[in-house]
């Protein structure tokens, strides 16, 4: 009870497993066991479509509702989504070293599995490439892991003074605490209109742009800061190019 949960469902999870339910009284799913905790999908485009979408719901709400014919059932999920995917079936595409074997197509349907609203829900998107194999053979390390966590702490304090995380800021505070300069609001506007992003698109921007600047111990959101959130949005950008 003392740590935080890591769940880590595989993707053949039938969808009472990941978000509960079953036969009999309802059991609570995988979603209400990462509560306060991780949930981790690895190759997040082989779920059944029908169990990504549920897992809507609860990200938006933090709790689970299991209806039965004469009762309702709550079940807590705030949990934190992390998911992993390949850029196509293969894996290989935009791998310099090797030769992707997969046509535009069947990348379009393999990326097509992440639908756009969920896709919405997901505050930070980035791509990892391979790393080469003498960087993965030397011991040099940019930032260590211990510096990394004293860094989150640090953020994760000025939030807890804020009242919330960052993730659960209330929409009526995100105005004023995500509050953006003159050439803040240019870059944001300019973002929105080139990647046409939804109105959820551009909270989330701007609450990610706020852990920019609290990990950055910077009082006001500058205008690098939601640059930064921007570029955290890789699959939006490709997705609608
Ligand atoms: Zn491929």
């Amino acid at each position: 009870m003392r740590r935080r949960p890591f769940r880590a469902p595989h993707h053949t999870i039938s969808d009472a497993g990941l978000i509960g339910g079953g036969s009999g009284s309802p059991r609570p799913g995988e979603v209400s066991l990462a509560h306060n905790g991780v949930l981790f999908l690895d190759e997040f485009p082989e779920f059944p479509r029908n169990v990504l979408e549920i897992l809507r719901q609860p990200l938006e709400d933090s709790t689970v509702t299991i209806s039965r014919s004469n009762m309702t059932f709550c079940f807590p999920a705030n949990f934190m989504l992390v998911a992993a995917m390949n850029p196509c079936p293969c894996g290989y595409f935009g791998d310099p070293t090797r030769e992707c074997r997969c046509t535009p197509a069947i990348i379009q349907r393999y990326l097509g599995k992440i639908s756009g609203p969920l896709l919405d829900r997901i505050d930070i998107q980035i791509e990892v490439p391979a790393v080469p194999y003498k960087e993965l053979r030397s011991g040099e390390v940019a930032t260590s892991s211990e510096e990394m966590r004293g860094r989150a702490q640090k953020a994760a304090e000025i939030q807890r003074a804020r009242g919330y995380s960052n993730a659960r800021m209330p929409t009526r505070s995100v105005r004023k605490d995500c509050a953006l300069d003159e050439t803040g609001e240019r870059t944001l506007e300019m973002a929105m209109r080139r990647l046409s992003l939804s109105a959820r698109a551009h909270d989330r921007i701007l609450k990610v742009a706020r852990t920019v600047a609290d990990l950055d111990q910077s009082d006001s959101v500058a205008a690098k800061h939601i640059a930064e959130a921007i570029q955290y949005r890789s699959l939006d950008r490709n997705y609608w190019s």
